[in-house]
């Protein structure tokens, strides 16, 4: 895991450092920031890099996301797109859309995946949205659809509510969790679900378990169905059928594993219901891509949170909760260049937290 975080860096490179960057901390810390960022790219990564994509924990992630601007997160194997600020052309080919939530910057590409879908006679988008928001979510599509002079075009916006489940066609199971932001938001945890042996049945032997499916599919029974039939001299004849049920003895659970999980826009106040279930899996997921708009003092915790966002304080503050094997930053406000931005991680995340996080720069210079 640590290889592909190291690689992921140095896919995404470091651009010419910039001044002003936020370096207080390092300085705190007698620490040179630029010392720290080189401790983390190796310098053949010091130039620049426009790579798109980025592999974590073996896992294929593309987009772009920029605070205000657009946020599109594509996980290819999931066949699933996470918001739609635009539309990158990869979006396209990812059927299902999670929206996090309808500002324009997560939403506005979306008449643009589904016009596309259907010019090149892919099946119908499948858009999911908070509750309350699917029949906005229509209007856009449809009022784009509009000036377009399109004929009718095919496709479904579903809510799903927390504490629902919701089958994808690529086979992973979606669930939403309540965020916190200026209007209503959800993230999302994308689940793979694998057979195995039945809880009572573990610690049995492969000779116990294999007698067991025997005599699954040796046991039978033998019912006895008694009817009555009507006939046309008006006496009733008894007719009795045979008929074998075989009876199967299922020794596997399905077992759900939280692979992916995304919040969208949130401020670390989503944290705070320690008892919601798909949260607690939202923190333990595989991958766990997060907002982390705000990085420098400029901007305080407190003027953050009444933004709806999150601050890197907050997440430092919180930094127990998260279980994942890495954790993608997206959606960094547009002021920061991406020097700045590394510098910010490598200076104020602590060690344990650092190693696991990877920021995603594509688009930021
Ligand atoms: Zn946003
Ligand atoms: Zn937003």
């Amino acid at each position: 895991m640590i290889q592909s975080l190291a690689r992921a860096f140095k896919e995404h490179g470091v651009g010419p450092q910039q001044p002003g960057s936020p370096t207080a901390a390092a300085a705190a810390a007698g620490t040179s920031a630029s010392d720290a960022v080189r401790a983390l790219v190796p310098p053949a990564a010091l130039a620049d890099s426009r790579q798109t994509k980025m592999t974590v924990c073996g896992l294929e992630l593309e987009g772009v996301s920029i605070s205000g601007q657009e946020t599109c997160i594509i996980v290819p194997r999931a066949k699933v797109a996470f918001d739609i600020g635009r539309c990158p052309q990869r979006a396209c080919f990812q059927q299902t859309v999670l929206l996090s939530h309808t500002h324009l910057d997560h939403v506005g590409g979306l008449p643009f995946h589904v016009a596309t879908r259907c010019m090149l006679g892919l099946p119908g988008s499948r858009v999911v949205a908070p509750k309350g928001y699917a029949a906005g979510v229509r209007k856009l599509v449809e009022a784009a659809m509009e000036l377009q002079g399109s004929p009718p075009i095919e496709y479904e916006v579903a809510e799903l509510e927390a504490g629902q489940d919701m089958q994808l066609p690529s086979g992973y199971l979606c669930r939403s969790f309540p965020t916190t932001h200026t209007i209503p938001s959800q993230g999302y945890v994308l689940y793979s679900q694998r057979r195995k042996l039945r809880a009572d049945l573990q610690g049995k032997s492969g000779e116990e378990i294999r007698q067991l499916r025997l005599a699954g599919e040796e046991v039978t029974d033998t019912v006895e169905v008694r009817d009555t039939v009507e006939v046309t001299v008006e006496v009733t004849v008894e007719v009795t059928v045979e008929v074998t049920v075989e009876v199967t003895v299922e020794v596997t659970d399905t077992v759900e594993i939280p692979e992916i999980a995304f919040t969208g826009d949130t401020t670390a106040a989503f944290l705070g219901s320690e008892a919601a279930p798909v949260l607690n899996d939202a923190l333990r997921a595989r991958v766990l891509v997060m907002e982390m708009t705000f990085l420098c003092d400029n901007v305080t915790v407190e003027e953050a949170r009444g933004k709806g966002h999150m601050h890197i304080a907050d997440f430092v503050a919180h930094a127990h909760r998260f279980q994942n094997e890495a954790i993608v930053l997206i959606h960094f406000s547009p002021r920061y260049k991406r020097s700045d931005i590394l510098e910010s991680l490598a200076t104020m995340l602590p060690p344990t937290l650092r190693a696991k996080c990877v920021p995603l720069l594509n688009g930021i210079e």
